[in-house]
C-alpha cells in the first residue's frame, strides 16, 4: 500500500481533499489526521472490520478500548445511553478540546470499540481538519494515536509516516499539533466522576467545574489496576533507556551531568533532555531542550517530538529533567514516566 501525505493549508479551500479522505473512511479505510492534542489514527468507529485495521496497524492489545471522535453535539446521542448532569457541564464548557468522556455505551456501538465493556470513550476535537472529516465521513471516527503502540506519540505528519508508512491510506498533515500530549480522561458513567488519565485539562481546573472529582487511585498508587486499560502498558517509550530526575532532588542538574559522565565512561551515548536555561550547565553527546521552563505548555507541545528526535540520533540513554506534579506538569510527568517505564531518580 502507498500512504499518501495530503498537505491541508485551507480546510476552506480544500474541502475537495478532506472530501477524498471521507470517501476513505467511508470504505473501511485508514486515514491519519490531525488534531490538537496528537495525531490520530481514523476509521469508521461502527464498522468493525474498519476498527479491526487500527488494531492490526498499530500492534495495538485488543483489550485497550479506543474513542469515538465526533464533530457536534447531536453526534452523541446515539452513541450513548445516558449523559449524567456533569457530564452535560462538561460537554457545555470544555468541548470541543482535549477533554475525553466516558458514557454508559448504547447498542449501536461496537463491542470491539468498547473492549467488551459497557461504557464508550467519546471526544469532540477542536482542530477544523478532524472536525471537518468527521462531518464529511457521516460516523463517528475510532481514533487511538497514529503511532505503533508503545512509541511516543506523533504530533506531526513525518512522525505518523515513520511509524506507519505502507500501512494506512492517506496521512492529512495539517502541521504539529498545537497541544502535544493526549486528551485528559474522566469518566461519568459511575457515580463518582474519576480522572482516569490526566491530560492538558488539569484536576485543578476540573475541580472547580466538578467539586467531587477525583483521580483515579491507579493514578497516584502503582499498586492500583487502572480503570482505563491503557493505562497499564509500557508507552510512549524511545528505544533508549530513559530516566527521569525528579524535581525532588538537591541538585537536580548537578546530578544528572555526574551520571552524563558516569555513562560516557561506559562508552555509552548519552542524550540530555532539559530546558533552554539549563543547556550550559551540561556536556553530553547530544543535548535537546523542551524550550523554556518557565513555559511548560510549550513542554507539554514538543516532548514527544524530542523523544523520537533521540532516536533519530541514535543515542543509547536519555537523562531528562523532571517538572513538579501540579498542574499541567502532572500530565507531563505522568508520560515522562511511562517514557521511562517508570525509571524515575529522586
Ligand atoms: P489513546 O487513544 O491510545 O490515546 O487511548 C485512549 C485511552 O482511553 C486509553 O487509555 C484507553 O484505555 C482509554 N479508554 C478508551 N475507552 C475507554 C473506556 N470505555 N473506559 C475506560 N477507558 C477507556
Ligand atoms: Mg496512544
Amino acid at each position: 500500500m502507498q500512504t499518501k501525505i495530503v498537505d491541508i493549508l485551507s480546510v476552506k479551500d480544500e474541502l475537495n481533499k478532506i472530501q477524498r479522505a471521507a470517501d476513505i473512511i467511508r470504505s473501511g479505510g485508514l486515514v491519519a489526521m490531525p488534531t490538537e492534542t496528537v495525531y490520530g489514527l481514523a476509521a469508521d468507529g461502527l464498522n468493525e472490520e474498519a476498527v479491526k485495521k487500527i488494531f492490526d496497524v498499530k500492534k495495538r492489545p485488543a483489550d485497550n478500548p479506543l474513542i469515538l471522535h465526533i464533530s457536534s453535539e447531536a453526534e452523541l446521542h446515539p452513541l450513548v445511553s445516558e449523559i449524567s448532569d456533569w457530564a452535560k457541564i462538561l460537554i457545555d464548557k470544555l468541548w470541543p478540546g482535549p477533554l475525553t468522556i466516558i458514557f454508559k455505551k448504547s447498542d449501536i456501538v461496537p463491542s470491539i470499540i468498547s473492549a467488551g465493556g459497557d461504557t464508550v470513550a467519546i471526544r469532540m476535537p477542536d482542530n477544523e481538519i478532524a472536525k471537518s472529516l468527521i462531518r464529511l465521513s457521516q460516523t463517528p471516527i475510532a481514533a487511538p494515536s497514529a503511532n505503533l503502540s508503545g512509541k511516543p506519540s506523533p504530533t506531526n505528519a513525518i512522525d505518523v509516516y515513520v511509524d506507519l508508512n505502507g500501512k494506512i491510506d492517506m496521512i492529512l498533515d495539517g502541521g504539529g499539533s498545537e497541544i502535544g500530549i493526549e486528551s485528559t480522561v474522566v469518566d461519568t458513567s459511575d457515580d463518582i466522576p474519576r480522572i482516569l488519565r490526566p491530560g492538558f485539562y488539569d484536576y485543578e481546573l476540573l475541580k472547580e467545574i466538578i467539586p467531587d472529582i477525583i483521580y483515579d487511585d491507579a493514578l497516584i498508587e502503582d499498586d492500583q489496576r487502572p480503570r482505563s486499560p491503557g493505562q497499564k502498558y509500557k508507552h510512549y517509550a524511545p528505544i533508549a533507556d530513559l530516566y527521569v530526575y525528579s524535581t525532588k532532588l538537591d541538585d537536580k542538574i548537578g546530578r544528572m551531568q555526574s551520571d552524563v559522565e558516569k555513562y560516557k565512561s561506559e562508552n555509552k551515548n548519552v542524550g540530555i533532555l532539559t530546558f533552554n536555561e539549563n543547556m550550559p550547565y551540561f556536556n553530553a553527546d547530544v543535548m535537546l531542550n523542551v524550550g523554556s521552563k518557565y513555559d511548560i505548555r510549550e513542554m507539554a507541545r514538543v516532548l514527544f517530538s524530542k523523544l523520537r528526535d533521540f532516536d533519530r540520533m541514535g543515542v543509547d540513554i536519555i537523562l531528562a529533567e523532571g517538572v513538579e506534579e501540579k498542574g499541567l506538569g502532572f500530565a507531563i510527568m505522568n508520560r515522562l514516566k511511562k517514557s521511562a517505564g517508570n525509571k524515575v531518580i529522586e
